[in-house]
């Protein structure tokens, strides 16, 4: 019997994910022998789940919510990215039986906005991040590990921020929720890691009004892939990043260990993805 690679993506739900268009899209595009699956796991299967797959031919995961904090204590080796971030989004199954774990999502942030505001240098002054919760761990890292002198960050709940920035140090300032629109005065780059604009979640009320023309703006939501953010950041003279890309990108460290070929980002994956 031949035997051909696997991987999944897990989570509970998983329905909505785009990861198994994304990976099957690369698979028939490279001619790559292989399969990928979307597997709803709940929390008490988690472990034997992963136990399980490798002897099922799986070479590995991608993990979402809720367990991307939970699947570290299965791993014999956890990336520094990870372990910085505190959380995973790709396992691989290796040969020897190993697990290693890893976290792509700063990275895929990263290669979106520099693939679609091509100038964009975090360097260049403060960065406004709106939301403190898993998304903005992995991007708050990234940006500071890419320079940015100083994270302006603001959350709902403004002791999550509070504990972030005792976490990641005092580049970053907390801002008070109902003041997060001044934020906007000095970001040269913004995103917004939160779910609000995201299709059935309340809208983002916060006042873009101090935005500054020229500022990176990137929304992580990309469902909608045109968010009320993005439109508002268009029209005051922003240069705008969706967040399809950051999801595009995170696949690929993944796909290229389990699948051994690099898969480009492009036109034609984001259209596979949307179709
Ligand atoms: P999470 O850990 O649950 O964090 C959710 C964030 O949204 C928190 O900061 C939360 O604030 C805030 N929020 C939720 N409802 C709010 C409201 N009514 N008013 C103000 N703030 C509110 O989720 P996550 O994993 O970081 O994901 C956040 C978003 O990013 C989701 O829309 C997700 O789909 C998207 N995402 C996209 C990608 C991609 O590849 N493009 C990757 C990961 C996530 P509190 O702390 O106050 O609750």
């Amino acid at each position: 019997m031949t035997t051909f690679p696997k991987a999944a993506v897990i989570g509970n739900p998983i329905s909505h994910s785009l990861s198994p268009k994304l990976h099957k899209h690369w698979l028939a595009r490279y001619g790559i022998s292989g399969d990928y699956v979307a597997l709803q796991v709940t929390e008490d299967a988690l472990e034997q789940t992963i136990r399980d797959l490798p002897g099922q031919g799986f070479v590995g995961i991608n993990v979402t919510l809720p367990h991307k904090v939970n699947v570290l204590q299965f791993a014999d080796q956890i990336s520094d990215r990870a372990t910085l971030i505190g959380a995973a989004n790709t396992l691989t199954f290796r040969e020897d039986g190993q697990i290693l774990a890893d976290n792509t999502d700063g990275y895929g942030f990263m290669a979106n906005v520099k693939q679609y505001a091509p100038t964009w240098d975090p360097k260049s002054g403060p960065a406004a991040i709106f939301g403190a919760g898993g998304a903005a761990r992995a991007i708050i890292v990234s940006l500071a590990n890419a320079g940015a002198p100083e994270i302006l960050l603001s959350n709902r709940t403004r002791n999550k921020a509070e504990a972030l920035r005792a976490e990641f140090g005092p580049r970053i300032k907390v801002v008070d929720w109902v003041h997060a629109g001044d934020m906007l005065e000095t970001a040269t780059t913004v995103v917004n890691t939160t779910s609000l604009g995201m299709t059935g979640a309340a809208e983002f009320k916060v006042s873009l009004d101090a935005l500054q023309p020229g500022t990176v703006v990137n929304d992580i939501i990309y469902n909608p892939l045109r968010t009320a953010f993005l439109n508002k950041a268009e029209a005051a003279g922003c240069v705008v990043v969706d967040g399809l890309g950051m999801l595009l990108h995170q696949g690929v460290p993944g796909f290229e260990r389990w699948f051994g070929r690099r898969p480009e980002v492009d036109e034609e994956v984001r259209q596979a993805v949307l179709a």
